[in-house]
């Protein structure tokens, strides 16, 4: 049992309700048991026992097929050459494998990992992780006893692997197109592609009848930029599986985040420090995640100005007093705001902090201003940059409020991982703030950005967002996307 000294004397369950496994060195990876001490409060979500005891046989499973065991060798030896072998009624021995692939920033990472993982728990298989991107030194491994990891001599090749895409004779929705894959006709790995502009036959993918073969195949290798975990409640099988594992839908992400990512000693250290130097001591804190999408790469005016007319109105920043020479306050027991802003461009802090410099809030609170880092450009795959994004999702994640930017993987980590409904930034456009500027979610749980637009079969076409009570459409995309309520 962990104590937080610093707010109470509360024990802290340092297995988040038996979501982690105890078989792990605590030194080797600090914030695996460490990360729940900092929430201000554990967190309202807890675990089902259903999911507790996926998780332990999952590990089970994954320790017996992982890298380096007799079922791996077994099961890779089908890879070797692109052999036309029909593997329709072949076994490959007895483990399955889905091999997520690394692209595109770390908000989408982070979201199709978690959903490619769900996705592997549902249906018997065993996830492998591309480590030819910095994984590793963002993340510590979360099974115990070994590895996700795909190994490096894995026989398709990282060139090969890189290589694939639509065109690719073994691209799931080019074989529907092509008419290529049948119960009779099994290949021994598919490549899966589930990215924000793919065709409908690639979102075959998530109907029921399409899951009974792509089943029957040893190897699929996913690329994906969206989180996919709203689309597989569409299929009967799946949802009443994913009731039962995640008995308060919304929650999804947040549980999948806090059992798999676990942030490396380095990161940790950089979250840790960071949270002590500023917002430890705080009365409240909130976050600000700022984030344009735009061919220019600057700070804006307009959007400076939605962020602070969102937080205004939503009340999470005070209001400046309109007399300059406002009394001057001796006390010393002033309420203390902590305000941390993440974004690529460091005036949008310097802004909010010259804003409560020069002039008092109405409220009498004094406002703090920090933003970690200002890169100015996204630099993914270069480590420390990298590394300072993990840091500042987690960071957001240890608010109390949390306002992030519509459309943006960032920030759906960062409120989903903190169990927070977050206010979002409706997109900006034409050079002027949206009125009104934000919204407040009902929902945590990340949105699937580009979902299938139609149904299965007999749904064929109907809206998506209407088929199931629970999935609806987002918030921040305009009768569009999927996110769980
Ligand atoms: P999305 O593009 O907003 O959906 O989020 P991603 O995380 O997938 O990609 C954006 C990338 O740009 C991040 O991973 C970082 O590399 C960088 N980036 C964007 N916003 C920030 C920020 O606020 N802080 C830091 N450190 N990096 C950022």
């Amino acid at each position: 049992t962990i104590y937080d000294s610093k707010r109470s004397e509360t024990p802290r369950d340092k297995l988040i309700g038996g979501l982690l496994t105890e078989d792990f060195d605590e030194r080797s990876c600090v914030s695996r048991y460490h990360q729940s001490l900092l929430y201000r409060n554990p967190s309202p979500y807890k675990p089902s026992e259903y999911l507790v005891s996926k998780l332990r046989s999952y590990e089970k499973l994954h320790k017996r097929c992982g890298p380096g065991t007799d079922a791996y060798k077994e099961a890779t030896k089908s890879l070797g050459h692109d052999n036309n072998e029909n593997y329709a009624n072949k076994t490959v021995g007895e483990c399955r494998y889905v091999v997520w692939v690394a692209g595109f920033g770390l908000g989408n990472r982070i979201l199709t990992l978690a959903s490619a993982f769900l996705y592997a728990l549902l249906t018997g298989r065993v996830v492998l992780v591309d480590q030819t991107k910095d994984i590793s030194d963002l993340f510590c491994e979360p099974f115990p006893d070994t590895s996700w990891l795909l190994p490096h001599d894995f026989p398709l090749t990282t060139q090969q692997i890189d290589g694939y895409n639509r065109g690719y004779s073994r691209c799931y929705g080019t074989m529907v197109i092509n008419h290529a894959i049948n119960a009779t006709s099994i290949p021994p790995h598919l490549f899966l592609d589930i990215i924000h502009d793919s065709r409908d036959e690639d979102k075959m993918f998530f109907c029921p009848k399409d899951q009974t073969l792509i089943d029957k195949v040893p190897w699929l290798i996913v690329k994906a930029n969206v989180y996919f975990v709203p689309s597989l409640w569409f299929n009967p099988t799946f949802r009443d599986e994913l009731t039962k594992l995640f008995p308060q839908k919304e929650a999804v992400f947040h549980h999948l985040a806090r059992y798999l990512f676990h942030p490396t000693n380095k990161v940790w250290g950089m979250v840790t420090r960071y949270y002590n130097a500023h917002l430890a001591r705080a009365d409240e804190r909130l976050g600000l995640q700022i984030r344009v999408f735009s061919h220019q790469n600057v700070y804006f005016q307009h959007v400076m100005d939605q962020v602070v007319s969102c937080a205004q109105r939503e009340k999470l920043l005070p209001e400046l007093s309109t007399q300059e020479d406002a009394k001057v306050n001796t006390s010393t027991s002033q309420r203390l705001k902590a305000v941390l802003v993440t974004s690529l461009f460091p005036e949008y802090s310097d802004n909010l902090k010259n804003m409560f410099w020069e002039r008092p809030s109405s409220t009498g609170e004094i406002i703090e201003v920090y933003q970690p880092s200002g890169e100015r450009f996204q630099q993914t795959d270069k480590k420390l940059h990298d590394q300072k994004a993990l840091a500042e999702m987690y960071l957001l994640s240890y608010t109390d409020k949390i306002v992030t930017s519509a459309r943006s993987t960032f920030g759906y980590v960062a409120h989903s991982l903190g169990a927070l409904k977050p206010w979002l930034l409706y997109q900006p456009n034409d050079q002027t703030a949206p009125d009104p500027p934000c919204t407040r979610s009902t929902s945590m749980d990340p949105c699937h950005l580009t979902p299938p637009s139609h149904g299965c079969d007999d749904d064929w076409g109907t809206n998506s967002g209407k088929v199931l009570p629970f999935v609806k459409h987002c918030e921040d995309r305009d009768n569009d996307g999927l996110k769980l309520f």
